[in-house]
């Protein structure tokens, strides 16, 4: 069991809010774990054994081609949990769960999460509403992949790892962006070239520093504004005070 005092993860103080008793209960179920960068949360089409409340850190699931390309689909920080899918239904996930960003979460059992979807308590219609902004983070990949240019893209990215981060400092390589961006690598490279010659971001090293999230929310397309925005609860209004302040 975890000494839980305040989580950071936006689904746990929802429903310390809603339903004391049943966050109660999922207390003693929740066990802390750090998130190393790179490491696989399961893998896809695996049955995941734990379903993962995000405190800190970055979580990408991870469609794959037969031929072994792959492409992040949707992002998981603290607003959200990862691996809950397996205890909604009988199918498995077929993304896999990587580690972008290193962090902390609260792991629990699958089989508890499981229990309090069957008896519908507060952590069904939690994950339920979680699950519908997921499918429509789904929804606005596909289409940013297919009419948004790479500049675009890569500032979309970068808004919403550095809010769900609460950051402005991210360690990542343009090899690990061009995966998580759906791009080449040469063209992931000139677009953070040209961001980078407009004083939007600075790197060096492996780290990303965004020097003014206004401007670069400037060059997003539309769909950083549709995902952020998609969570109609807390999350949004309470991740962006925090990366606001940076711009
Ligand atoms: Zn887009």
């Amino acid at each position: 069991m975890a000494n839980v005092e305040v989580p950071q993860n936006l689904l746990l103080q929802q429903l310390a809010k809603t339903d004391r008793a049943v966050y109660t209960r999922l207390l003693e179920e929740l066990h802390p774990t750090p998130l190393e960068r790179g490491a696989s949360l399961d893998a896809a089409r695996h049955r995941t054994k734990w379903v993962y409340f995000m405190e800190s850190g970055i979580v990408s699931l991870v469609a794959r081609t037969r031929q072994g390309q792959s492409l992040e689909v949707a992002i998981v920080g603290r607003e959200g949990v990862a691996g809950f899918a397996d205890a909604l239904g009988r199918r498995r996930s077929p993304y896999r769960l990587t580690v972008q960003l290193p962090g902390f979460a609260y792991r629990v059992r699958t089989s508890v999460i499981e229990e309090h979807v069957r008896s519908c308590t507060a952590v069904h219609d939690v994950l339920m509403a979680y699950s519908q902004f997921l499918m429509h983070q789904l929804g606005q990949s596909a289409l940013c992949s297919r009419f948004h240019t790479s500049v675009q893209r890569l500032a979309r990215w970068l808004l919403l790892t550095a809010e769900r981060a609460g950051t402005n400092r991210l360690p990542l390589t343009h090899d690990a962006i061009a995966q998580m961006v759906g791009a080449p690598r040469s063209a992931v490279t000139q677009a953070a070239s040209e961001l980078r010659s407009a004083g939007i971001i600075a790197y060096q090293r492996g780290l990303i520093t965004v020097t003014s999230m206004t401007r670069l929310h400037k060059r997003s397309c539309e769909c950083f504004d549709a995902v952020s925005s998609a969570w109609t609860g807390a999350a949004p209004a309470a991740l962006r005070p925090k990366t606001d302040s940076l711009g």
